[in-house]
């Protein structure tokens, strides 16, 4: 097998030969067949996250198919096509496990972090912890890839976000191009914010549906219900609290961010909330992918051959891209 390794932050990737692993008691290996370039391998890279184990293989929208399974595991079987997303693998028995919320859990395993991902023509994952996506209805998994991490979390985010109907997205990439149609599809009006000047992002945005699109330092012609942030940039918080409503929401969407600049209390107050979504559960993996299919949800991906994986990172950094990068092995 091959993978593009990353030895330690800041370097580049390297190509590298491995031998073909067995599955341990509980896993399957899978052929890949498309890998999801998300902005957290930016920060895992960059060595920004201190859940991640170096030498690692990024990665964590892994769609392939199950070549081998391991002891004890009856599904998924040879031969289906599944996704693996950044939650590898979580206790099952901390506090969080025990009351449904396995996103928070305290000894998680995270794809692509503390575990090797998806760079890679193969790799091990958790039967348990692998998304069906069968391949009548998946059938690019290029196009599939990016619903498993742009897109679960964004549907995570916009169940936090509440019911309310205008929603702001901060930082119009990979997720904000997939939730917008969910959004729509709930008969939401969206409100995309992007990067001064960043007229592409803006034209991109209003031909998936966006009511307004705009810099994030414009104020929206409307006032929000609530706004998810997706760019990694602290001084969206107080911007998007003072686009929100008496009693609205704004939810950071990203693991990481840099610091929130001091705001005034009055953005704040009257019954604002400020949270954060932190990855995902598989429940939440199963709902998004019911409403992403509801919606005919459809991906906009640029794709890379797996030794491209360094410029696939660059373009992202520099935000060229539209949409979502895979590589494909
Ligand atoms: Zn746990
Ligand atoms: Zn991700």
């Amino acid at each position: 097998m091959k993978v593009m390794l990353l030895r330690e932050p800041g370097q580049p990737l390297s190509l590298v030969e491995r031998v073909l692993p067995q599955p341990g008691a509980g896993e399957v290996r899978l052929r890949i067949a498309a890998c999801g370039v998300c902005r957290t391998d930016l920060h895992v890279y960059d060595g920004e996250l201190p859940q991640a184990h170096y030498p690692i293989v990024l990665g964590h929208e892994i769609v392939g198919t199950v070549e081998a399974v391991g002891e004890g595991v009856t599904s998924p079987r040879e031969g289906e096509q599944v996704g693996v997303p950044w939650l590898g693998q979580a206790c099952g028995i901390c506090f969080y496990c025990r009351h449904g919320q396995e996103n928070l859990c305290d000894d998680p395993v995270f794809t692509g972090c503390s575990r090797d991902g998806g760079y890679a023509t193969h790799t091990l994952a958790r039967a348990a912890f692998c998304l069906p996506m069968p391949k009548d209805r998946y059938p690019d998994p290029a196009e599939a890839a990016p619903l498993l991490c742009a897109g679960l979390i964004g549907g995570r985010a916009l169940s936090l976000a509440g019911e309310g109907e205008r929603i702001g997205l901060y930082g119009f990439g990979a997720a904000a191009h997939l939730l917008i149609q969910v959004a729509r599809s709930q008969g939401r009006q969206v409100f995309a914010f992007t990067r001064e000047g960043d007229e592409e992002a803006q034209v991109f945005a209003r031909s998936l549906g966006a009511f307004w699109a705009g810099a994030s330092t414009e104020r929206p012609p409307l006032e929000l219900d609530a706004a998810i942030i997706f760019a990694p940039a602290g001084e969206l918080v107080p911007l998007a609290l003072r686009a929100v409503r008496k009693g609205g929401s704004v939810v950071c969407g990203g693991i990481h961010m840099s610091d929130i600049p001091s705001f005034p209390y009055s953005l704040l107050w009257d019954e604002r909330r400020l949270l954060s979504v932190a990855n995902l559960t598989r429940q939440d993996g199963h709902a998004f992918l019911a409403a992403a299919a509801a919606a005919k949800v459809t991906s906009h991906v640029r794709r890379y051959a797996l030794a491209q994986a360094n410029e696939a990172l660059d373009d992202l950094r520099r935000g060229t891209l539209q949409g979502a990068a895979v590589l494909i092995p």
